[in-house]
């Protein structure tokens, strides 16, 4: 396939799929894409990148050839917790200033740089209701975002009038996912890349199918006759996936109830917090931890990476642990054996978490027919060569937890088989997902 192609279109059927592991999988809805990268993108183009923890505002030199990006520029901020619950304007308000003091550093910052229009690809990883190519509704909020006068609101517009607040003269050309973005990254460089994985503050996935595998896409004419679908599987939920008391009261105390209940198992927002609750029930119903400590009862104050740090602690007594114990939990003196445990628990929940990721990413290779098996739809039976089949990955909890990164891959090769899995690449794309948004805003300018 030479380019990617992207169209949007908005469906609102809940259709199925097989999920390997003997679960159904629900989409919760499609998005639809439909353009061209065509590697001819040329010039300087800006992206803006939110979905979790940290924004992002990058600035992307295009060389005009395939997988010919002359350099980026990137630069991370956290989003300051009050405007997680504050209003849209404060939000957008705050990342329009960021985009404008990084858009005055291109060149000589001198004036005419914020005189001239551009077109910004947005990148804003929350489910939405697609309207076109540069514009959509935000659905709902997720990972800790709660700004309800921006729900039903559209997303592009509500930025651009921050632009214009501050007197930057940009226009949103593409309005992606952080998936989508990093499938168009992905794609652009290695045409072998079939999907897409996030797993940081959140989790979601998408991928490329085939447009006469998609019922409400039937007749809809393609050049490649393939399609981004955005899964937003992190709210995937079935009665035959377990779930503990643990994920039962997160998910109850969660500013989101019966929402994005695959998420909570797996994305990096949640882990540390499952195993607080789990210590803080060991606490409350042994005396290994001594004196219940208050500091168990407060929400996500074990964030993943101190959960991370507890289970990768590879000194022999454990002092990562005693000190996270220590510092952030003020349970003193823990005998090792009972640090042991601790980091029992954090295995637990990271390999599950691990694994439940993997076997999302093996029910996509099956619906598409390159798990070996010829695929639920359409792939060729007969042709049982199994081709070499990229999926970027991307995301915090992957990049920076080896260990959860290592028991995904060892629950992948244990779904697909050892044969199958040396044909599957998972490959990272650091700043995949606002990079491929500024692609896609060039590719769409381009066009335009
Ligand atoms: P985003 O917030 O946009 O998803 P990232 O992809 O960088 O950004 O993911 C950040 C998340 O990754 C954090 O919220 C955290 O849960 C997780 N994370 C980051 N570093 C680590 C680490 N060292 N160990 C475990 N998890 C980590």
């Amino acid at each position: 396939m030479s380019a990617l192609e992207v169209s949007y279109e908005c469906c609102t059927e809940i259709p199925r799929m097989e999920f390997v592991c003997y679960l159904w999988f629900s989409f919760f809805k499609y998005m639809i894409l439909h353009a061209h990268l065509n590697g001819s993108e040329k010039g300087t183009h800006y992206a803006l990148d939110l979905g979790g923890t940290n924004f992002r505002v990058l600035r992307v030199h295009l060389g005009g050839r395939r997988s010919s990006i002359l350099g980026h520029d990137v630069e991370r901020q956290p989003i300051p917790q009050e405007l997680m619950t504050s209003t849209s304007e404060d939000l957008f308000d705050f990342i329009a200033s960021a985009l404008k003091e990084f858009v005055e550093k291109e060149g000589d910052g001198s004036e005419t740089s914020l005189d001239r229009r551009r077109d910004l690809g947005f990148t804003f990883s929350f489910p939405v209701k697609q309207m076109s190519v540069s514009s959509g509704i935000l659905i709902k909020w997720t990972k800790g975002f709660a700004i309800v006068d921006m729900v039903g609101k559209e997303v592009a517009g509500c930025l651009e009038q921050a632009l214009t607040r501050k007197g930057l003269n940009m226009q949103v050309a593409a309005l992606v996912n952080d998936t989508v973005g990093t499938l168009a990254l992905g794609h652009y460089h290695d045409e072998d890349t079939v999907a897409a994985v996030l797993i940081g503050t959140g989790t979601n996935a998408c991928y490329l199918e085939r447009t006469d595998a998609i019922i409400k896409c039937q007749g809809l004419l393609t050049t490649t006759g393939c399609m981004v679908v955005n899964m937003e599987w992190g709210n995937f939920w079935t009665s035959h996936l377990p779930r503990t008391t643990y994920d039962i009261d997160l998910d109850a105390d969660s500013p989101n109830p019966n929402d994005q209940g695959f998420e909570k198992m797996i994305s990096g927002m949640y882990l540390g917090d499952i195993v607080r609750r789990v210590i803080l029930r060991m606490a409350q119903e042994t005396d290994i931890f001594g004196p219940v400590s208050s500091k168990l009862s407060v929400p996500f104050i074990l964030r993943t990476p101190l959960m991370a740090a507890m289970h990768e602690d590879d000194s022999p007594d454990l002092q990562e642990v005693g000190r996270i114990l220590r510092d952030v939990l003020e349970i003193p003196d823990v005998p090792l054996k009972v640090r042991k445990l601790v980091v029992k628990v954090c295995d637990v929940v990271t390999r599950r978490a691990a694994r439940l990721a993997a076997a999302g990413i093996a029910g996509i290779l099956k619906k598409i027919g390159r798990d070996g098996s010829g695929g639920l739809t359409g792939g060729r039976r007969s042709d049982n060569k199994m081709r070499r089949t990229v999926v970027a990955i991307e995301g915090g909890l992957y990049t920076s937890y080896t260990m959860f990164r290592e028991y995904l891959h060892e629950a992948l090769i244990e779904i697909l088989g050892e044969e199958v899995a040396q044909h599957v690449v998972l490959k990272v794309t650091e700043d995949g997902s606002g990079i491929g948004a500024a692609l896609l805003a060039a590719s769409h300018s381009s066009q335009s």
